[in-house]
């Protein structure tokens, strides 16, 4: 399932090479395209040119190939890119989410604002373990707070769509990442990674319950806006 993951090879495969250069700033290293990239000293790319310009093939931005280089370099380097102006991703996102379990039962018993349907409950129980080299501290250990955590969806179509897609989310290991928890401070810790989850029932103390009715639809863009649509899934 591992394409090219070569940083220069990555960086062809997404950039259109552009001849002239329009004389606009690179948002990488804030030079101007038609001078070299900020990091021609220290870059260690075999094969790109400090001068050498690309667009990315769908949203058209133009960076340094070798700021594009250095940026996907720093990342985890998963084979995949994304513009760091619109956030359009180019290939297959995938996270650093630490090893773990995402279980699903069905409740029979309906959820405030989803009076009409069951209950999705979803099981996420991480343990704590090492962090590898894509983690903030490599070879540190990292803790787990508040697991198993349980999160709640509606049981009717659209719940049973946002279900697949955080199957995609964690098989791409993007539901949780190891940082810093906002909640408690605590560093070297695992947290939720920019796709919110309903954690509570039938209460909502936290804010993080229903009834919420826009929940669905914005747990939709938080997915799509880490690459996971329903072009992912064929239900
Ligand atoms: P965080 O605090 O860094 O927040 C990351 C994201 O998670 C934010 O978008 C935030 O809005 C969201 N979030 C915060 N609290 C949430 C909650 N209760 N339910 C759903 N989303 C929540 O990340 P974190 O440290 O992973 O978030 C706190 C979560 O960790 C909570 O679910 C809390 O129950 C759990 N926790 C439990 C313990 C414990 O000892 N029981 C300790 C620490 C954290
Ligand atoms: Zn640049
Ligand atoms: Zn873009």
């Amino acid at each position: 399932k591992k394409g090219v993951t070569d940083p220069d090879q990555v960086v062809k495969k997404y950039l259109e090479t552009i001849d002239k250069p329009p004389d606009e700033d690179c948002i990488i290293c804030m030079e101007t395209l038609t001078t070299p990239s900020g990091y021609s000293e220290t870059s260690e790319s075999k094969s790109i040119k400090s001068t050498a310009v690309g667009k990315l093939k769908k949203c058209g931005h133009m960076f340094h190939q070798l700021c594009m280089f250095e940026m996907y370099s720093n990342g985890n380097k998963d084979g995949s890119l994304q513009c760091p102006s619109c956030k359009t991703i180019y290939g297959e996102k995938t996270g650093t989410q630490p090893k773990g379990k995402m279980e699903i039962f069905l409740i029979p018993q309906s959820l405030p604002g989803h009076e009409n349907c069951g209950t999705i409950h979803i099981i996420y129980t991480i343990t704590p373990g090492i962090q590898g080299p894509e983690h903030p501290n490599p070879g540190r250990p990292y803790s787990a707070r508040g697991f198993p955590r349980h999160c709640y969806l509606p049981d009717n179509d659209k719940g049973r769509l946002v279900l697949e897609l955080l199957k995609v989310a964690w098989a791409r290991r993007l539901i949780f990442t190891i940082g810093v928890s906002s909640t408690t401070g605590e560093s070297d810790t695992v947290v939720w990674n920019e796709i919110h989850h309903k954690t509570e029932m039938t209460s909502n103390a936290t804010g993080h319950g229903y009834p919420d009715a826009k929940y669905l639809d914005n747990v939709l863009a938080e997915l799509a806006a880490q690459g996971v649509s329903e072009d992912c899934i064929n239900m």
